[in-house]
């Protein structure tokens, strides 16, 4: 158990609450503190992505406000990446955070490269904060280095004293507790106000609001929403046409670099090279390595001038123009918990001819299908052409199976004729979960395939099919087995 640990301040970087700790501890080496209150045995990563954060709660003393939440919600870099995470990614991270066993992978190098190397402050938050609190601190949103002003003083952030060009960084003791350099440099005297004269101005402090903006609204902005939106403006903008492809004579890779030019990217920390040819498709979808949020932010400003825009303005529905709808699908599978549930989120279309192709897979089950509607007027066509049936099907289809194995390798072998079932047995729907199991059943009962076929309503050629797929299963098992017993 720590004898203490000290309060967080709005905004303040859990970086700084460790390094207040360090300072009121006494212990020479930071980090000799990281282990001991993290058991982690590198600085910077840590504070940019922490872990066994479980440890440090479990060993606060008394009465504290600190919990998991609230220290990723209010202290770490991770509410700006959280709204491009799946649910299940950030669920991980989530727990990796808590707890680690190994190395961090999901999440550590996406946040790496955002967070800047030095410390940065803001002038005049380094005066207000020691003004209120008694000491100045350092705060989480001046850290992503594509803000480059305070979005609540419209000034210059600064990495080192402009004066004596002091660094700020998290060894040696360089962190700032009152408004002072280390060689007694009055820092909110250096306070540089941005003027908004010219577009580079009004962008960078653009990208520092809607930063701001992104942290603070965390909850209610989540992946499906930003996908929806691109979606929306990339086809009122004319990049995707009706039938739900990139048009070959826009190109929104032109129009980025037009927009903003090469050289006010440059400033923010973008290279031409990141806005590659591909990188419409990516970002749009949300799709592969797209976790370059301010990529993101600069979409959301081209298209609307601001995230909260963006993200808010109402649009006239553009549902009819896109083939399929904008989703979420139903999963078609009957023995998937999601069956008729709208749990498919990403459809792939694809255009052959006259034809849209949409391709629709449920997540939970594997069950993959597509549908077709007409290029021209986005009418679907009939009829849904299963591709896969998905894991949890093929498993359940195995187990029935399973029941009339035996029965059904010996009629395959004997191929003999049984008398008709005298019984009427009612045919469920084609290729449904029950018509299979009553294949099974059959078959194993007539012996015959043709039989099984008039029965069920279907061609031998069907039956022998499912039959066979099942027996190959069973055949590569058996080779398998007899390979260990050899070994
Ligand atoms: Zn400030
Ligand atoms: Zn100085
Ligand atoms: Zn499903």
């Amino acid at each position: 158990m720590l004898n203490f640990f000290p309060n967080p301040y709005p905004d303040e970087d859990f970086g700084s609450i460790v390094y207040r700790f360090f300072k009121l501890s006494g212990t020479p080496y930071m980090i000799d503190i990281m282990y001991k209150l993290l058991q982690v045995k590198t600085i910077r990563n840590r504070f940019i992505l922490p872990k066994n954060l479980l440890i440090l709660l479990n060993n606060i003393p008394g009465k504290h406000s600190y919990s998991l939440d609230s220290i990723v919600k209010e202290h770490s870099y991770l509410p700006l990446m959280k709204p491009f995470y799946t649910d299940k990614e950030y669920h991980n991270i989530l727990k990796d955070i808590g707890m680690t066993k190994g190395r961090i992978v999901v999440g550590s190098d996406q946040l790496r490269h955002m967070i800047s190397n030095q410390v940065r402050y803001c002038p005049l938050c380094l005066l207000e904060d020691y003004q209120k609190f008694g000491e100045s601190y350092v705060h989480r949103i001046h850290q992503y280095k594509f803000v480059q002003v305070c979005p609540n003083h419209h000034t210059y952030l600064i990495s080192s004293c402009p004066e004596c060009q002091q660094p700020f960084v998290y060894y040696n003791r360089r962190l700032l507790g009152i408004p002072y350099c280390s060689n007694k440099h009055y820092l909110p005297s250096f306070a540089q106000h941005t003027v908004y004269t010219g577009a580079l101005e009004k962008l960078i402090h653009q990208v520092a609001d809607d930063t701001s903006f992104f942290i603070q609204n965390e909850k209610k902005i989540y992946i499906e929403l930003i996908r929806q939106r691109y979606l929306d403006y990339a086809l009122k903008k004319g990049y995707i046409s009706p039938n739900g492809l990139m048009k070959k004579n826009k190109s929104l890779k032109q129009d980025f670099l037009g927009f903003f030019s090469v050289e006010n990217l440059e400033v923010l920390g973008i290279t031409i090279n990141q806005i590659h040819r591909k990188f419409a498709q990516i970002y749009l979808n949300l799709q592969g390595n797209h976790y370059n949020i301010l990529i993101h932010i600069l979409l959301m400003i081209y298209f609307s001038g601001s995230v909260s825009n963006f993200l808010n303005q109402k649009m006239t529905d553009t549902e009819p123009f896109i083939p399929f709808g904008r989703g979420p699908w139903e999963c078609l599978n009957e023995l998937c918990s999601k069956y008729k549930q709208k749990s498919i989120v990403v459809c792939q279309r694809y255009c052959f001819r006259d034809v849209i192709y949409g391709t629709f897979q449920c997540e939970n089950c594997g069950y993959t299908f597509t549908k077709k509607c007409n290029r021209e007027t986005l009418q679907n066509m009939d009829g849904i052409y299963v591709k896969d049936k998905g894991w949890l099907w093929e498993m359940k289809e195995e187990e029935v199976y399973k029941l009339y194995k035996e029965k059904i390798q010996l009629a395959q072998k004997l191929n003999k004729r049984n008398r008709i079932q005298d019984k009427k047995i009612e045919i469920p729907e084609r290729n449904s979960f029950a018509w299979i199991s009553l294949l099974f059943q059959v078959y194993s009962n007539v012996k015959s395939y043709k039989e099984t076929a008039r029965i069920l309503r279907t061609t031998e050629i069907t039956v022998k099919n499912i039959l066979i797929r099942h027996q190959i299963k069973i055949t590569q098992l058996n080779k398998s087995e007899s390979v260990k017993n050899i070994v």
